[in-house]
């Protein structure tokens, strides 16, 4: 009598665990789900479709990885009619990453977004500085970009013909408030890769030319001190030496960051745009962002 009492007793311990982990399991899923999401956008290059005669927008990978200006025209154009924030990455560091300033009460209700273009094409000022000033015009409103350049592959004065931005260029929209100008290594090298004196080669040198080509237009000293790494691709030892040069680091790995759930931020998420994606599509990726409140999470 006593033993079937104990097994009854044991059985229903066992049942009542197994739901109370099952009823937690679910809880965190459920909350990690519908935290509040910021859609950080990586695009490459920028094809004007109405030019199809532009010598710097040839090249496979350059196509592949390219979005059309036509589709990215309404999806600003969407963007700018529904009261989205255009973060730049110091801000998504001051106000998410480390949350270390109030949030601006202008910026409380808007839909926080970045807007990011790699590998410093020059079709981010042939293209996209164009389109970024005509919409100035239009809604009386900035759309703030970061291009993540690696400064190592920077167009010269004898190599006019370049696929990639020149030093002039990125002064040019930097001074006129639409660049955000940030790193992706010196040379573009895969630096979960490369050894460790060649890593900080990467690291430390693209730092500097960013800041030696902008540093009279900075005088908050915001360039050059974020980095996206090359192919998205780091390690422990990568994430370690770009926290001595950099305060945060962007991955490429088509997920959403969340920031109320991040433990590392040299692990930022990034979602991968290229002409794959229709501008609808794109809008949908925007609209999972959250107005955001004064609590942040
Ligand atoms: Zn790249």
């Amino acid at each position: 009598m006593k033993l079937a009492k104990l097994i009854k007793y044991k059985n229903f311990f066992f049942s009542f665990a197994i739901g109370l982990i099952t009823f937690v399991a679910i809880s965190i899923l459920i909350l990690y789900i519908t935290a509040p999401k910021i859609p950080l956008l990586g695009f490459h290059g920028i094809i004007d479709l109405e030019k199809p005669d532009q010598v710097f927008v040839q090249g496979t990978a350059f196509q592949e990885m390219a979005y059309n200006k036509q589709d990215l025209e309404p999806v600003l154009d969407y963007l700018l009619q529904n009261n989205y924030w255009f973060l730049s990455t110091q801000e998504l560091y001051d106000y998410f990453l480390t949350k270390s300033q109030p949030l601006p009460a202008e910026k409380i209700g808007k839909r926080p977004i970045m807007l990011s273009f790699d590998d410093g094409y020059k079709t981010d000022y042939v293209n996209l500085l164009p389109l970024l000033e005509s919409l100035e015009k239009k809604y009386n409103q900035k759309v703030k970009v970061v291009l993540f350049i690696n400064p190592g592959t920077l167009a010269t004065k004898e190599s006019i013909a370049s696929t990639k931005l020149g030093c002039p260029e990125i002064r040019e929209g930097l001074q006129k408030g639409f660049y955000d100008i940030q790193s992706h290594g010196l040379t573009h090298k895969n630096l979960a890769k490369i050894d460790p004196k060649t890593l900080t080669i990467e690291l430390a040198e693209a730092q500097t030319q960013l800041k030696q080509c902008t540093a009279d237009l900075d005088p908050n000293r915001e360039v050059g001190t974020h980095i996206a790494y090359p192919y998205g691709s780091a390690n422990k030892q990568v994430e370690a030496a770009a926290a001595k040069y950099y305060k945060s680091g962007y991955l490429y790995n088509s997920k959403f960051f969340n920031h109320c759930w991040l433990k590392n931020r040299y692990q930022i998420s990034r979602l991968t745009v290229n002409r794959e994606k229709s501008p609808q599509s794109v809008i949908e990726m925007a609209q999972k962002s959250h107005q955001v409140k004064r609590d942040r999470c």
